[in-house]
């Protein structure tokens, strides 16, 4: 046989599943309506939460950023690839999340693989939540350390894990704050007294929360340390993206300035890349503005979402226990999933099917991502159009 002759039988296989995917066709810009099959179409597939993919403020910083310092940096930013812009955002992440220090990374998905394994290592414990985010689950793998799992938001069994582990030399729970497909929240009170209690780090993956949840949207953290305000700071390590709600790109870690320094040493994923374009770091300190001056994306975003929970609850949709901007409609088989999906899509409303291995088998789901572009008028014809492609009973 051919050596990639195995391919198409494994492609096969997928398809025979209901599991194969393609990809969608290019899109010009992300947004709340976006173009494909040559008409408009309402799009709920982004993760654009505040609108900010395509802000002119955005577009002028990055535009500018790229006549003053050019387009690419050449090298790693320990060589010589650390841009001005990538400077002022580190110091202005620091400030906006009251760490001491931060540190830019390629995407949030090389954060998380290079920290965790820079964290721990053999003979270290790392203690994660079964529902988190890929870049986490692969950061655990690289990492050497033996990985306890416990059941989604179940506090309980991390306790017990905890209690049972105390002959490892270090350990670090991880877990997302806000988890990207069920959309709901981390129990973090109770886990950051856990490790307070075990004495382990904890690091939390606010990628979906950042300039969504919270006073000053700093995420789930400060959401929660409204009932504890020691919570920020029981929290060791931050990690978030600029690709969400910040609408461009790009990973970072918020934390200690002596963790900084050891990361910028031992992550692999930021020694041995190059450091990302300096548009990006202006468009993140404009984004970081933005969050700061207009409080009200936020607010609008996260009652609008409610809103949909509730019209769609009222019409026997099952949310999960989504308390977010991420509202998963629960179906269960792939392919029904898919078919939901694609009578939306005839219907003008791109809603995508989440299936394994994003998700478990058998709790395949529509993922809509809410966002602070939609109308309510979008948003009720969207609840409509679910009713008419619904299944006959
Ligand atoms: C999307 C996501 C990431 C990856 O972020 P990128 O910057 O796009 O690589 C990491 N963690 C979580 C929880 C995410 O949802």
């Amino acid at each position: 046989m051919e050596p990639l002759g195995w391919v198409d039988e494994e492609l096969a296989r997928l398809e025979r599943s209901d599991l194969l995917r393609t990809l969608p066709p290019p899109l010009r810009a992300a947004g709340a309506t976006v173009r494909l099959d040559g008409r408009s179409i309402v799009n709920f597939s982004s993760n654009d939460y505040l609108g900010l993919a395509s802000d002119e403020r955005l577009i002028a910083a990055a535009a500018q950023a790229c006549q003053d310092q050019g387009v690419g940096r050449g090298a790693s930013p320990l060589v010589s690839g650390r841009a001005e812009s990538h400077d002022y955002l580190e110091r202005r992440l620091a400030a906006f999340f009251r760490t001491e220090a931060a540190l830019l990374f390629p995407t949030s998905f090389a954060a998380n693989a290079g920290i965790i394994s820079a964290l721990v290592e053999q003979g270290d414990a790392i203690y994660g939540d079964a529902k988190n985010h890929a870049s986490i689950i692969d950061g655990c793998r690289l990492a050497r350390a033996e990985r306890h799992i416990y059941p989604h938001r179940d506090v309980a069994v991390l306790e017990q894990l905890l209690r049972e582990g105390k002959h490892y030399r270090r350990r670090l729970i991880v877990t997302d704050s806000l988890f990207s497909m069920d959309g709901d929240l981390a129990p973090l009170l109770q886990i950051a007294a856990l490790a307070e209690q075990y004495q382990a780090m904890l690091m939390v993956d606010e990628a979906h929360a950042i300039g969504v949840f919270g006073e000053h949207g700093r995420g789930v953290v400060e959401h929660l340390a409204a009932a504890d305000p020691l919570l920020e700071s029981r929290v060791h390590i931050r990690v978030g993206t600029f690709a969400k709600s910040l609408g461009s790109a790009g990973g970072f870690v918020c934390t200690s300035a002596a963790l900084v320094k050891w990361l910028s040493n031992r992550a692999r994923t930021y020694v041995f890349s190059t450091a990302q374009p300096a548009a990006v770091g202006a468009a993140g300190a404009v984004a970081l503005d933005i969050v700061d001056a207009e409080p009200e994306r936020r607010i609008l975003l996260l009652e609008k979402a409610a809103r949909l929970r509730c019209r769609l609850h009222e019409r026997g949709w099952d949310t999960g226990t989504s308390a977010s901007q991420i509202v998963p409609l629960r179906i269960g088989s792939p392919a029904r999933t898919m078919q939901l999906s694609q009578r939306l899509r005839e219907r003008g409303f791109w809603a995508p099917g989440i299936r394994p291995p994003s998700v478990p088998d058998h709790d395949s789901l529509i993922r809509l991502g809410i966002t602070a572009a939609h109308t309510d008028e979008m948003l009720d014809s969207l609840v409509e159009a679910l009713d008419e492609a619904r299944e006959p009973a």
